[in-house]
């Protein structure tokens, strides 16, 4: 029996069961639980709640595709290893129709994900329908061109569509975070309204990936006012706890010459520019509490080390500065949500990133008590349509679902699951799964470099330019 991810225990018995299901109420179940009895009387499905009943639909419609036509008799006991199981779909930098990511969803359900990170605002285009503020959506959701393409990348969701998704999520036990980066990858925001940056100067939609030298001023409180109508919308389309507020890759040039950004850090007594963005995040953070609601960051967005209150911290970022921060928040008790760059990211090639680098994703020992679960982000710089998304994603997605799900660590099992998981997902959801996920050293060296040599822009020079500028006067400041 291959059931993707694994299940916990599973024993296979003498004999044919009947194909009928029933369903049985457990309460001495935990949320999610579920178990299967298959016998001659038929299959009993046992569960406390909707998910696990759910869950073990899920294992049922791979048992049926697997035995088509004579199911054995079999008993499955089966809860997952963590309560966050989920995938980020960047649809900013690319933008994917409201069917195109139900699709998306629908799979990920099937492998018994449950969250659903939806990368809403960025440098790139902003995709998300704010009544009090139109121009976001008139303006900062068209890109008229990507690097020199001469192509325009445009489209949002509007609150109707948004309500749609969240909808069909739920019927699937998923929830979704939005996230709204701030306070840098914020260029469209400030593409339609100039005065939310630190210059006041009209800037256009961004027409480069990397990090950008545009950033929301944290000096000014028309800014604020701002960041909490915004979220005021997005906690009335967005139902669940969770609500990303990005906080990743904030160049602080700006700050370091904004006179409002320098009179915010003198008044509030702040330490540098990394400690102007703390304070930013937490009013974003403290703003969400009220409403009851949880913040997420990125680690890179908690460097400022005044961040405070509720708030979890998603884990990326492995320099050695970025894993510090994190793991200082999980000593506050901060939960983590583990997205380590370098296995999980799966935007990069598989030449890069294996299947087997990321099923085996290094675990940070400090962290792995505060873990809450996995997520496998999806960025789109180099994804133009969705047939293309599918490639990476699958079947590394797979392999993170059966991590987040399964206690049991057996890559070689994991293979055999997964071959028979692809037929089904073929046949079931009509997808597009990469063939050679695991390729050689030599193979994957030339898929890296292509790779290297297609996303390079010189655009990321200045980039580079602009962080050494804004080291050398930070570090001025300190020792002055
Ligand atoms: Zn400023």
């Amino acid at each position: 029996m291959h059931i993707l991810p694994a299940v916990k225990k599973l024993k296979i018995d003498m004999g044919e069961a009947a194909r009928e299901v029933y369903f049985d109420y457990d309460p001495t179940m935990e949320p999610e639980q579920y178990s299967i009895v298959a016998d001659k009387t038929g299959i009993r499905v046992f569960s406390s709640d909707k998910k696990g009943k759910f869950y073990a639909k899920k294992t049922l419609e791979q048992i049926f595709y697997e035995y088509k036509d004579k199911i054995p008799c079999f008993t499955i006991e089966d809860e997952p290893k963590y309560s966050y199981r989920g995938f980020m779909m960047d649809c900013c930098r690319h933008f994917f129709t409201v069917d195109e990511i139900k699709k998306e969803i629908e799979v990920a359900a099937s492998v018994k994900m449950n969250k659903f990170h939806w990368h809403l605002t960025d440098d790139q285009g902003w995709r998300i329908e704010i009544k009090k503020y139109p121009l976001l959506t008139e303006i900062g959701s068209v890109r008229k061109q990507t690097r020199k393409d001469g192509k325009e990348v445009k489209g949002y969701y509007t609150a109707e569509e948004i309500k749609d998704i969240v909808k069909f999520c739920k019927e699937r036990f998923i929830d979704v975070i939005p996230e709204i980066d701030m306070p840098g990858h914020f260029t469209a925001a400030i593409a339609a309204y100039p005065h939310l940056g630190c210059t006041g100067e009209k800037k256009e939609v961004s027409e480069h990936f990397g990090i950008h030298c545009e950033i929301a001023c944290a000096g000014k409180e028309t800014t604020y006012g701002f960041i909490k109508d915004v979220l005021d919308e997005v906690t009335e389309l967005f139902p669940y706890e969770y609500i990303h507020i990005g906080g990743d890759e904030a160049l602080k040039y700006r700050y370091t010459e904004c006179p409002d950004c320098r009179k915010k850090i003198a008044e509030e007594n702040l330490a540098d520019e990394e400690a102007l963005q703390g304070y930013f995040m937490n009013a974003a953070i403290d703003y969400l509490a009220e409403k009851r609601r949880k913040a997420v960051l990125w680690n890179d967005g908690t460097l400022g080390g005044n961040v405070k209150g509720n708030y979890a911290v998603q884990y990326w970022k492995e320099t050695k500065e970025c894993k510090n921060a994190a793991i200082a928040a999980a000593e506050s008790g901060k939960e983590i949500i583990y997205s380590p760059f370098s296995s999980l990211y799966l935007d990069y090639p598989c030449g890069m990133t294996p299947l087997k680098k990321t099923y085996n994703y290094k675990e940070e020992k400090e962290l792995t008590d505060r873990v809450k679960g996995l997520e496998t982000p999806v960025w789109t710089e180099f994804i133009p349509d969705i047939k293309t998304w599918e490639l990476r994603a699958y079947p590394r997605l797979f392999a993170v679902a059966e991590r987040a799900w399964s206690e049991e660590k057996d890559y070689d099992g994991f293979l055999l699951r997964l071959d028979e998981y692809e037929k089904f997902a073929k046949e079931n959801f009509a997808i597009k799964i990469c063939d050679n996920p695991d390729p050689n050293r030599i193979a994957g060296l030339i898929e890296t470099l292509k790779f290297g040599i297609k996303a390079f822009d010189p655009y990321f020079i200045e980039f580079a330019r602009l962080t050494r500028i804004t080291k050398k006067r930070m570090n001025k400041r300190k020792n002055s």
